[in-house]
């Protein structure tokens, strides 16, 4: 009997270290997702500055001279917030973070 409790503890033990993993490889996976997403905003920007001689002054112009089909949300459906001072761009997470890029 005593053999089953210290079996149940160790299993115990070892699922908590491996749900803590999965969750936080969880956490990472829509990191990634997030920041991929300001990424193709960014790239968008760029081939728009390549092919129209300036940068986007907001996301609505990436979408109607089909540079993205559309502004994806971040996996926790939080909506990017795309800013720029002169040449200066930042697309930014509220959760994930941002990214920021001179276009100089
Ligand atoms: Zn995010």
């Amino acid at each position: 009997m005593k053999k089953i409790s210290y079996l149940l503890i160790i299993i115990a033990i070892v699922s908590g270290f491996y749900l803590e993993n999965l969750e936080k490889s969880r956490l990472e996976t829509e990191k990634r997702a997030c920041i991929l997403g300001m990424k193709m905003i960014q790239n968008a920007c760029i081939i728009y500055n390549i092919e129209v001689g300036k940068f986007p002054e907001n996301t609505k112009a990436l979408i109607d001279k089909k540079y993205l089909r559309r502004i994806d949300r971040c996996p926790l459906n939080e909506k990017y917030k795309f800013t720029h001072s002169g040449s200066f761009y930042e697309i930014k997470c509220p959760i994930h973070g941002n990214i920021m890029f001179d276009v100089r």
